[in-house]
């Protein structure tokens, strides 16, 4: 069987970043695969008045660090057609619609469209009702629309803008991405979970003591100042990548692993948070923004930031979630920018065993915390390495009994990883294949704006004392202490 799809596309933002870095990349990957051969073809629209010529150009540019074949990349960029088009004028998806036509026919595309909406949020209705109401929508072939984060900025606007969406596309034609879902890690925390016996059956409050979540950056807002001080690392990252991976951690085993089965489990999991009172977010959820340090210079004087911005630049929390399973279990969770170093990692610390029989009179005498067995700590790098590490206590080699943690270590070899599909290449290929699986879906979107707009609000009510991190180091000192008053700490520390 042929793997071929078949579709148009149809970029909305074809000049943007996200398009020339992302998606024209990962288009091209799904080409020299195959998944892409002659029956697909592009349309890309924004408001500049390109030539396909110019456009073929920048398609070909965007190609540039993959090194391919001239020829190759010659004949792909044939597939791709400009259109100057603002969203907001009707009368160009007329147009839209008759070039549609015409690609459809001269590649024989069987009707089947994909939209991309690689813009600005607030143009998303307006993009959804000129697509119905100017018939640019098929009967005969698939229509799907891939949306960008972020998905609204509180609950009510999310709604908003689900409701507009949804006048036009039903909720199994709306891809929403994120990208943390589409990273070979992220999807592998379901095999490791549901794929091993050991994991299983210790994956609950039994056994596990906490599990964190840690998505650390090294750079600053850079170009996405604007954005980014209306938003802020609870916004930006929290409620969409870090409680979607708490979902995948803390689900129930899915009947079948299927996007209907996974999303039941997911949303169960997540109307299981239990949900702050306003009094209970200072105790439970800690704010950070960089100051200057060095050549760095804070947040505050960085290109494009309000001077007087409260905005957060690291976010830390304890989550908590009610069901049998995790009932006592914490979830830590923390992301900033200007921290110690790039990367994405989840550790799940288990229960010391009770007794160190090893050191037997320590324990029982002094309480000694330093006389009990290390935890064991099962880490899921997700990024810059993939792979899985495990921390165990061994016996050290010689005379005595005194025990020290070992590391089981697996990562993937590097020439897995430079096949392994980056996560856009992975979900516009889930997307030509009708699978939302690795998408979030409206009621999961909805339960985690509910959680994490009470923390907003009363944030929004009470001034910060900013700065109160350094760049470089892993956020204030209130995140540690976040834990300490639990009795845990992090496992990374800088
Ligand atoms: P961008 O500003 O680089 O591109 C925006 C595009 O929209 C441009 O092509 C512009 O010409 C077009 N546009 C603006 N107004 C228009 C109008 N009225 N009519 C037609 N076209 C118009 O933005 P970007 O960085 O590519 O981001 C696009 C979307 O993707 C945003 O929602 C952003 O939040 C999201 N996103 C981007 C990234 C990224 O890495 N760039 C990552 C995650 C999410």
């Amino acid at each position: 069987m042929s793997k071929e799809k078949i579709a148009l596309f149809t970029i909305f933002g074809g000049t943007g970043d996200l398009a020339q870095r992302k998606l024209y990349p990962s288009l091209f990957k799904l080409y020299q695969k195959g998944y892409l051969q002659e029956h697909f073809a592009v349309i890309g629209t924004a408001r500049r008045p390109w030539t396909n010529e110019h456009y073929h150009g920048v398609i070909t540019d965007s190609l540039a660090s993959l090194n391919a074949d001239p020829a190759m990349v010659a004949k792909f960029a044939d597939h791709f057609y400009y259109q100057s088009h603002d969203v907001t004028d009707a009368q160009h998806y007329i147009t839209l619609k008759k070039l549609s036509e015409k690609l459809d026919a001269q590649y024989g595309l069987e009707g089947n469209r994909i939209f991309y909406l690689a813009m600005a949020p607030n143009f998303f209705g307006t993009i959804a009702q000129h697509l119905r109401s100017e018939n640019i929508l098929t009967p005969n072939g698939f229509n799907r629309v891939i949306i960008e984060k972020p998905f609204g900025h509180d609950f009510e606007s999310a709604k908003e803008l689900n409701d507009q969406l949804t006048a036009t596309f039903n909720e199994d034609q709306i891809y929403r991405i994120d990208h943390y879902l589409g990273k070979e890690m992220i999807q592998n925390i379901s095999a490791i979970r549901f794929g091993n016996n050991i994991w299983e059956s210790l994956w609950n409050n039994r056994y596990i003591s906490n599990i964190q979540v840690t998505l650390s950056e090294k750079l600053g807002v850079e170009e996405r100042a604007v954005y980014y001080d209306n938003s802020g690392a609870l916004r930006d990252m929290v409620q969409n990548h870090i409680l979607q991976i708490l979902s995948l951690l803390t689900m129930d085993q899915p009947v079948e692993f299927t996007e209907k089965d996974i999303d039941v489990e997911k949303v169960k999991a997540l109307r299981s948070l239990r949900p702050l009172k306003p009094e209970e977010v200072a105790t439970n959820f800690v704010r950070g923004q960089y100051g200057a340090d060095g050549d760095v210079q804070a947040y505050r004087n960085e290109d494009k930031i309000n001077p007087d911005s409260n905005t957060d630049s690291f976010v830390a929390g304890k989550i908590m979630i009610d069901n049998f399973r995790w009932s006592g279990v914490p979830f830590y969770v923390r992301t900033g920018k200007r921290l110690a170093d790039k990367f994405t990692r989840i550790d799940v610390v288990f229960k010391r065993p009770i007794v160190n029989i090893f050191n037997h009179d320590d324990v029982r005498a002094n309480d000694d915390a330093d006389a009990h067995l290390a935890p064991n700590v099962l880490t899921i790098n997700v990024e810059p390495t993939e792979g899985v590490e495990l921390q165990m206590n061994a016996k050290n080699v010689g005379q005595g009994f005194a025990t020290t943690p070992v590391k089981l270590n697996f990562a993937h070899d590097s020439a897995a990883t430079a096949n392994s599909p980056e996560a856009y290449e992975r979900l516009l290929h889930d997307a030509l294949n009708g699978d939302a699986t690795n998408f979030t879906h409206w009621k999961e979107v909805a339960y985690s704006w509910k959680f994490v707009d009470v923390i907003q609000k009363y944030w929004d009510e009470h001034t910060p004392d900013f700065p109160n991190y350094r760049p470089g180091s892993m956020g204030p000192t209130a995140s540690d202490e976040l834990l300490a008053k639990d009795g845990h700490e992090w496992v990374y520390k800088s």
